[in-house]
């Protein structure tokens, strides 16, 4: 099974479907941020934080499948967003990439 590793610009679709996944998460998350714990609110706006930071960089490298994975996003306000950030590199990195693209091979 290959992985395509795309690095198009994602078509309406796909925004749609993130979209839509960010929108399950939050409700998945209790609307509370996924780092500190606090709640969302017109003052406190949920964000869709990158592990692996999204960028020209990284979409070439890894391809938008991964940074754009559920497994890479996490739930958070502004204050956090930054903190869940990984060194794609490193090991906890590899790992990651790793789990990705074992999530996309089982669902292809
Ligand atoms: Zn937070």
């Amino acid at each position: 099974m290959k992985l395509t590793r795309h690095n198009k610009k994602l078509s309406f679709y796909e925004k749609e479907r993130i979209t839509e996944m960010k929108y399950k998460m939050i409700q998945e998350s209790n609307y509370c941020c996924s780092v500190c714990g606090n709640k969302f609110n017109g003052a406190n706006m949920p964000q869709i934080a990158h592990c692996i930071n999204k960028g020209k960089q990284t979409y070439k490298k890894y391809g938008y499948e991964i940074i754009n994975h559920r497994f890479n996003l996490r739930i958070t306000c502004d204050k956090c967003n930054s903190s869940v950030m990984i060194d794609p590199e490193s090991e906890e990195g590899k790992l990651l990439r790793e789990s990705i693209e074992q999530d996309i091979i089982n669902k292809a």
